[in-house]
């Protein structure tokens, strides 16, 4: 598959078949369907050439000289399929470019053809057709068809990814980029079918624009917290058309996204490897700088670039000009297009010329121009000289070694296709073992520019198994923490926030960088591990209730209403309404002042209005009543005051107080979830001999063997001595294998433990972290030294008063009569096949009966037990006698009087407890002429 693209960054991919009898089609797509063209009428209509031009480029790449040498792209074949290519377009007696055009113009549909793709075979002919397509003007077969107009315009700034293709990176997901190309858009129908796609994520065109799908071109931002919300923004995701495949090779790691791509920050489960976040110093290219100007004009820096290529020795290719192939000399391409040719021998001295001019950041080469020199090999890809400007490309800095540091004056932007082809080396110093064979030209800058802003904070990520930093990736995102600095001002529909946050006691360096303290995600609690009263199996917790009563992960929802009073109203009625309490009900709500709207501090518990709305027309008020089942506090009620005739919008800001309680959901930065199981008071929590202190959480020991975070326990002995020494902990992970200016390789300073733990022994504690505790209910000293210290815990947004569920009765299902599920409806939780089991191996068939039946379709039916069935039953309407009335008392009422409609008798009736499935089940049989008969039989078992 390949990519044709124009100036315009539009595209359209294209296929090539290969056919079995040695020739090959063009394939491309249009309005859903795809159209084949055999590949010699697109090389003839291309442009104005010969039959021997063509056969000549086709077979350029292979000589029988070379056959044994490196570079050797085709085969002996070669010669044939390109007599067979041309023959075929002789056969249909086309002979000149003009003929073509016509014939592609009349017979443009029924091409459809016997392709059987040989995958071998194909690999070799497209490395073979791409030469000799590109040198043509690929915009070309788009410009035959009028109809592919709208096409392309509408897919103009979508297709960007096409260019991608080589990198086999996507970056449809980033909105960031997505807007970027939003700034140069002039048509409007454009703009606001983009506009569209960003608030939504979906596209709607009527061509399918040759994209595999039409839904989640987008990632929302969510403001969760400062990390979710900026990795919203540095996500890539490969697209939902690949989430439906079942292999495994769209969601590996591949080399090609090293550095690039962060190995670590992808959600476990379906999404994984199909939705990647960009490392931290991975940058893509724009036109635009971060002002948002335009840097240089396209065509500009095209000229320059080719101006520089030629004085270093290319020489230009221009069209009709039969060009040799390699591995005489290598091919120039700018872009995809074929500019000129470099003998083979000098390439590597031009390459290095070129980086140079990039990296001294002159006017002539762009610091972002990717130079992808793909070196003659046997059997790999096509060699040439592949150069790219253009915008949406990923690059990351690297140090370019070969040219003198000065002040950091030797950082290199490069991308994902050159990196391939590249040498670059750990800045630990070693070599992976092939320095002598392969020189490295750069450098790493830092072993953690491969990881994401996020798997960036994991203090000593190096230090964990690697799952646990997966883990931490997710849960960093879902953490509820200090999501902005203007709340006060904001009206964002869901906020979390935390009220006490704290600053890490052991941070890495990028913590600092991104200044997540104006965000804080956490707090730093005492966590003691030991097994304490068996509340803390299986990842459960103790939380230290006094602590928390002190403050510790409080934290509340801010959820705002807007009303609008313009938007529900029609426009003949749109001045009547207005926000006031009705004079009539004065006193009925007095949660509501006289404008309508609630005080700022009122509680407002369910079901109780927080706006009213009047209309002055029908003097009829509408109160808008608060859902939920919990009280909430009314934060602020901001108006709009644009309408100067009456106020007819307003935001009313609620605050639903979320502190601690049991079942909440609290997790380390190293993976280590778990939910609050107690909230045990301070005088029975254990305390410690030498300091008196009382940790603030307990969790279990189970909780490390397994997980293997050893950076936790590194986190909580560092954060140990760093408390008692009035300092930040520096946790960058890899810092100790990065060689430091005029160090030797190769030689070790102490173990990280060895220099946590003197520290702690120089200030009298334990050099382990351990310290003797004595019981908070007992006073004894615990049989056993416990590892207490303060590590940074996070609280997750899971709370169970946003999630536990109740029902005794309520809203049932129409027809099958069962209860309906879902939370906000007040419905319950299935309980299904496997709970029932369970409870009938306890033997608890009351309680059985009572959930499956009773507190749920609980029905009683009139059944016949002399023909069994339960649906031809009939009310016997009671004959209309004039009523007697007697005395006053009310008249008796006639039993209800049931008969069958099959047997015409009412004698054999009798009435059924079951479950009104069972009857629906009955009645559904009967629509498909299947009889459903009950034998009855009384209690006693006759
Ligand atoms: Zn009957």
């Amino acid at each position: 598959m390949g990519g044709c693209v124009r100036a315009d960054q539009s595209s359209v991919s294209i296929k090539l078949y290969y056919l079995n009898n040695g020739s090959a089609r063009l394939g491309f797509w249009m309005r859903g369907r795809e159209y084949l063209l055999p590949v010699g009428i697109i090389l003839k209509a291309l442009i104005d050439t010969t039959d021997r031009e063509i056969y000549v480029n086709l077979t350029s790449c292979y000589n029988d000289k070379y056959e044994k040498g490196k570079g050797v792209v085709g085969t002996q074949l070669v010669g044939e399929r390109a007599k067979i290519i041309l023959d075929e377009v002789r056969n249909l007696s086309l002979f000149t470019r003009l003929q073509c055009l016509e014939y592609i113009g009349e017979h443009f549909q029924p091409m459809m053809g016997q392709s059987i793709v040989n995958d071998n075979f194909s690999i070799k002919l497209f490395s073979l057709v791409d030469q000799t397509s590109v040198p043509d003007n690929p915009d070309s077969l788009q410009n035959q068809e009028e109809k592919l107009e709208d096409w392309l315009q509408k897919g103009k700034k979508l297709l960007q990814d096409e260019l991608q293709k080589q990198s086999k990176t996507f970056s449809f997901g980033d909105i960031i980029q997505v807007k970027k190309l939003m700034g140069k858009n002039v048509a409007k129908q454009i703009s606001t079918a983009v506009e569209n796609m960003l608030k939504t994520g979906r596209l709607v065109t009527q061509t399918g624009l040759d994209l595999q799908q039409r839904a989640g071109y987008t990632v929302m931002a969510e403001r969760l917290n400062f990390l979710r919300f900026l990795s919203h923004f540095r996500s890539v995701h490969r697209g939902a058309s690949f989430a439906g495949l079942r292999t495994t090779t769209v969601r590996k790691l591949l080399p090609e996204s090293w550095g690039f791509l962060c190995p670590v920050h992808t959600p476990d489960g379906e999404p994984c490897g199909l939705l990647n976040h960009m490392t931290c110093t991975c940058k893509i290219t724009s036109f635009f700088d971060s002002q948002g100007n335009i840097k240089k004009d396209y065509s500009e820096i095209k000229k320059s670039i080719l101006k520089v290529l030629i004085e270093v020795g290319m020489t230009q290719s221009l069209p009709k000009l039969v060009l040799p192939g390699p591995p005489q000399v290598l091919t120039v391409l700018l872009d995809g297009c074929i500019v000129g040719c470099i003998p083979s021998s000098q390439v590597e001295k031009v390459v290095a010329h070129i980086r140079a001019f990039k990296v001294s950041s002159s006017e002539e080469i762009p610091d972002d121009l990717e130079v992808g020199y793909v070196p003659l090999s046997m059997g790999g890809a096509y060699p040439g000289l592949y150069l790219f400007t253009s915008p949406s490309r990923f690059v990351r800095p690297v140090r370019n070694i070969s040219i003198p540091s000065d002040g950091g004056k030797n950082i290199e932007l490069i991308g994902p296709f050159e990196q391939v082809f590249m040498e670059i080396r750990c800045p630990d110093g070693g070599d992976g073992g092939r320095k002598s064979s392969f020189p490295a030209t750069h450098e790493e800058i830092h072993p953690t520019g491969m990881l994401s802003v996020v798997a960036n904070l994991t203090p000593w990520s190096d230090h964990n198994q690697s799952p646990r930093n997966m883990y931490q990736c997710q849960m960093a995102k879902q953490t509820m923490a200090f999501s902005s600095q203007t709340i006060q001002h904001r009206a964002d529909q869901k906020l979390y926030h935390l009220q006490t946050p704290q600053s890490p006691i052991v941070r890495t360096s990028a913590y600092t960088k991104y200044s997540i303290d104006e965000f804080p995600t956490g707090t730093n609690a005492i966590v003691a591990v030991l097994s304490y009263t068996g509340y803390d199996m299986e990842d459960a917790m103790i939380l230290n209730k006094s602590a928390v009563e002190r403050g510790m992960f409080h934290g509340q929802i801010y959820q705002t209403e807007t009303v609008d009073l313009t938007d529900q109203s029609r426009k003949s009625d749109r001045s009547s309404r207005m926000f006031k309490k009705s004079n009539v009900e004065k006193y009925a709500c007095p949660s509501l002042d006289s404008d309508g709207l609630p005080h700022v501090g009122q509680i407002i518990r369910p079901d109780e209005p927080y706006c009213s709305i009047f209309n002055e027309v029908t003097s009829s008020t509408h109160n808008l009543k608060k859902k939920g089942s919990e009280p909430v506090y009314v934060d602020y009620v901001a108006v709009d005051v644009k309408n100067k005739k009456h106020l007819q919008k307003v935001n009313i800001r609620f605050r639903h107080p979320r502190n601690p309680v049991i079942g909440d959901k609290f997790s380390s930065r190293h993976g280590q979830k778990g939910v609050c199981s107690q909230l045990w008071p301070d005088i029975d929590m254990p305390f410690s001999g030498t300091t008196g202190m009382r940790p603030d959480l307990i969790i279990n020991p189970h909780a490390f063997p397994s997980r293997m975070t050893i950076a936790m326990l590194l986190e909580s002995v560092a954060a140990k001595g760093g408390s008692i020494r009035g300092e930040f902990v520096d946790a960058t992970p890899f810092r100790n294998s990065v060689k430091k200016e005029g160090e030797e390789s190769g030689s070790k300073s102490g173990s990280l433990v060895d220099e946590l733990g003197l520290k702690l022994k120089e200030k009298g504690f334990n050099y382990h972290g351990l310290e003797v505790l004595y019981s908070g209910v007992y006073g004894t000293e615990l049989t056993c030294e416990i590892f207490i210290g303060p590590v940074y815990y996070q609280r997750l947004r899971h709370m169970v008063s946003d999630k536990y569920q109740v029902r005794s009765t309520g809203t049932i299902d129409q027809v099958t009569r069962q209860p309906i599920k879902g939370r906000k409806r007040g419905g319950g939780i299935r309980f299904g096949e496997m709970e029932r089991d369970s409870l009938l191996a306890h033997g608890a068939a009351y309680l059985l009966h009572d959930r499956l039946h009773t507190c749920s379709d609980y029905h009683i039916a009139d059944v016949c037990s002399l023909c069994g069935s339960m649906l031809n039953t009939t009310f016997i309407q009671p004959l209309k006698r004039p009523v007697r009335e007697i005395g006053g008392l009310p008249p008796g009422r006639a039993p209800k009087k049931v008969m069958c409609h099959a047997c015409k008798t009412s004698k054999g009736m009798e009435t059924v407890a079951m479950p009104y499935v069972f009857r629906y089940l009955a009645a559904e049989l009967a629509a498909m002429n299947i009889k459903m008969t009950l034998k009855l039989n009384n209690g006693a078992g006759a």
